[in-house]
């Protein structure tokens, strides 16, 4: 798949906005400054196809990208404490809106940023996608920032912290040193091929 030649499509502020899926698609979710903007352009080699910025928080939208068979759909990352309660109940709407819809959705791309035990959040979102049988797999994100010992740790408390932690698959990723790419995009070709 020629990832740099992922296409921007359309941001949608409300879920009733969103058209009928008529692709596969593949969506990534996660906390708000989880890494998510900073992931995606890593994984389509490019700078600013999803925006990284240092304040989190920012408007909530669904963002669609295109690359041949596939829409990658960039879910608001959420948990931001610092936004209005309009704001959050916009991002709730707008998550909850596209997963009640009937969708191709083929594989969730959940992002936990490694440093951290995953938040209350993460594992509702992981609950969610067990309970509703939506595929997924878990990038554990920033791996670049942890030593040998902390990344071994996290590795192994992450699946005590996640619901069904054992039998999920679980990628260290780095989008500074490129980390988990390369099994994202083997991932990501086994699906194109459906
Ligand atoms: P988003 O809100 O989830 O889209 O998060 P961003 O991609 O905007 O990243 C939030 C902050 O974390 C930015 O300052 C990024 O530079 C930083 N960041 C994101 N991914 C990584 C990573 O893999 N390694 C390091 N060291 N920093 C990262």
């Amino acid at each position: 798949m020629n990832y740099n030649r992922a296409q921007f499509l359309c941001s949608y502020g409300i879920s009733s906005q969103i058209p009928p899926s008529d692709r596969i698609e593949i969506a990534f979710a996660g906390r708000s400054n989880v890494g998510k903007s900073t992931a995606i352009n890593k994984i389509f080699s490019r700078k600013n196809l999803a925006r990284v910025s240092a304040v989190p928080g920012k408007t909530a939208t669904i963002n669609f990208y295109g690359v041949e068979n596939i829409h990658f759909v960039d879910l608001p990352g959420y948990g931001y404490a610092k936004v209005a309660k309009t704001e959050k109940h916009r991002w709730s709407e707008l998550i909850e809106g596209y997963f009640a819809q009937d969708r191709n959705l083929y594989l969730v791309m959940q992002l936990v940023d490694m440093r951290h035990p995953a938040t209350a959040l993460d594992v509702q979102m992981v609950d969610f996608l067990i309970t509703n049988e939506i595929p997924f797999i878990v990038l554990l994100t920033k791996s670049d920032k942890l030593n040998k010992t902390q990344r071994t740790e996290r590795l192994r408390l992450i699946r005590e912290e996640l619901p069904c932690g054992d039998q999920l698959t679980i990628i260290p990723f780095s989008g500074e040193t490129g980390e988990g790419v390369d099994e994202v995009h083997a991932i990501i070709e086994e699906i194109a091929l459906q």
